[in-house]
């Protein structure tokens, strides 16, 4: 069976393979690939070569290095649907979700076209007799991005494309569940004319990801996945002394208020709630409808289209709404959950338990559930389930609906549905929660803006992509000079004169 390996000085190696993990077609439940994780020598002689690689790449000039985002645009445009294909088959999304995946991240790719600009300093004229004083962004020198499995082409595309545009090298860890993409993303920035070594593909777990953290070279980690390992890094990434930006978990609310189109909304929720099996941390988790006539109406509207649903592997085409989730212990985790809330006294309006596709028995897929009279106290509400559940709190009122979502530990995407605009303002403007959406149920802003969350669904300072990407890669020097102009005598410049 093939060993997928690494991606090192521009070429793909297979790795020690001391230790190898499995990588499945979620879809049939078989494994289909091995994967070598790299141990901790392995990532500190990728990491050393990087650091040579850098030295030439962060002094190319920004437009050569724009050019590669541009060609590299290109190549990822002309490798669309096998980068898609490839991603189906190992995460189990369906066919357009992939290409969706690919495509916002190329977006981030487009805008780092705009590097040169991004990265202009700022010069003070005659700050002082004779004195000149600017300020310069320089790259950082070796940087790190460690990514979770539920986006493998959109998240290493938002850390390599401002890291690489700013002059860094990068070491990329992607999620061991879904390496190929990663590895064909780094074939393509060859293609695209990047310098062998300046970004590196480690594949690895733990070992690989702390090797990452201790090595003194890496300056900055990006790291991108679950809450409790995105605090883990975090903490011991600035404990040694690097730059960290580390975003983690979701449970993002929706608010439907009374006057809000409730077909609409029932569209959203369902498009929000169980695309990509509910594996997208800007998934829509619960639905807050105020009012019990709202309520009572929105449930009656959301059970016959979450029925409809239909679930299957991503080779069925545009039949298929969702497909599998990504493992057997996914699968497991969101059954486990789905119980503990019908045992604390949730009411289960749709039941997906005991679903089975003919022909992909062995396949990791789960039934659309949905979830009615969830209490604030239940392990489905505190919880993020990353799985197709959504669950309905009911709100007396408005209130209560935004106090629902301020007090939830994460804060990644929030929404409202309203026709109201006083309502969707004191909303957009109270709310403790990173991106917002206002009658749009997965509010991800694009590429030049920035992406990040609040409360524990985001430790560090700076966003992902847009403006705050080209700040968190590079770092200032500030000049101030002095030169001798127009202090002349007899033709010759009087050095004494400056004193
Ligand atoms: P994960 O935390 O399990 O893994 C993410 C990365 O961390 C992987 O590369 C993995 O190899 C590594 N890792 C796992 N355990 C580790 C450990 N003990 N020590 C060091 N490294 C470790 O996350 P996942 O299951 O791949 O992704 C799903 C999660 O990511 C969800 O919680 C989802 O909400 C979150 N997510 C957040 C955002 C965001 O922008 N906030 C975006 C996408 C996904």
């Amino acid at each position: 069976m093939e060993n997928l390996g690494h991606w090192i000085d521009g070429k793909r190696v297979p790795g020690e393979a001391a230790r190898q993990s499995d990588v499945y077609n979620p879809a049939t439940g078989e494994v289909q690939a091995k994967l070598a994780l790299a141990s901790r020598d392995e990532v500190d002689a990728a990491i050393a070569k990087a650091a040579e690689a850098q030295v030439a790449w962060g002094a190319t000039n920004p437009q050569r290095r724009a050019r590669v985002m541009m060609a590299l645009v290109h190549l990822i445009n002309r490798d669309m649907d096998k980068l898609a294909e490839a991603l189906s088959r190992e995460h189990g999304k369906t066919f357009p979700d992939a290409k969706g995946d690919v495509q916002r991240g190329l977006e981030v790719i487009e805008y780092c076209i705009g590097a040169p600009q991004m990265l202009k300093g700022e010069f003070t004229d005659s700050a002082g007799p004779g004195i000149d004083m600017y300020s310069m962004r320089q790259p950082l020198g070796v940087v790190a991005s460690i990514t979770p499995f539920n986006f493998p082409a959109m998240i290493p595309l938002w850390g390599m494309g401002p890291a690489l545009a700013c002059g860094n090298a990068m070491i990329l860890k992607p999620s061991e569940r879904d390496p190929s993409v990663p590895l064909m993303l780094a074939e393509l920035c060859k293609e695209a004319g990047l310098p062998d070594g300046v970004l590196q593909v480690v594949n690895g777990d733990k070992e690989a990801v702390d090797a990452i953290l201790d090595n003194e070279t890496v300056q900055a980690v990006a790291f991108v996945g679950s809450t409790p390992i995105a605090h883990y890094i975090y903490s011991r990434a600035t404990a040694n002394g690097k730059r960290a930006q580390c975003f983690g978990g979701a449970k993002n609310h929706m608010i439907i208020m009374p006057d809000a189109d409730l077909d609409q909304a029932a569209d959203a929720l369902v498009g929000a709630g169980y695309g990509a099996a509910g594996e997208r941390c800007m998934a829509i988790s619960v639905a807050v409808p105020v009012g019990e006539d709202t309520a009572d109406k929105l449930i009656e509207k959301l059970v016959p289209r979450v029925e409809a649903l239909k679930v299957g592997p991503y080779t069925a085409g545009d039949d298929v709404d969702y497909g599998p989730v990504v493992t057997a212990a996914a699968k497991q985790n969101i059954e486990r959950l789905v119980q503990t809330g019908i045992d604390q006294g949730a009411k289960l309006a749709v039941d997906g338990r005991g679903f089975s596709l003919q022909g992909y028995e062995d396949g990791f897929f789960v039934g659309p559930h949905l979830f009615d009279h969830v209490a604030p106290d239940m392990d489905i509400y505190r919880q993020e389930i990353f799985g197709p559940v959504l669950s309905t709190v009911r709100a007396g009122s408005y209130e209560e609906a935004i106090g629902l979502a301020m007090s939830h530990e994460y804060g990644n995407g929030t929404a409202i549905y309203t026709r109201d605009g006083d309502t969707a303002r004191d909303f957009a403007n109270r709310i403790n929660i990173g991106m917002v959406g206002v009658n749009v149920p997965i509010p991800v802003p694009l590429a030049y803006h920035t992406f990040g969350g609040w409360k524990k669904s985001g430790f560090g300072d700076l966003n992902q992509h847009g403006p705050d990407a080209f700040k968190f890669y590079t770092r200032t020097k500030t000049v101030t000079a002095r030169w001798p102009s127009g202090i002349k005598e007899g033709g010759e410049f009087n050095f004494k004169a400056m004193d």
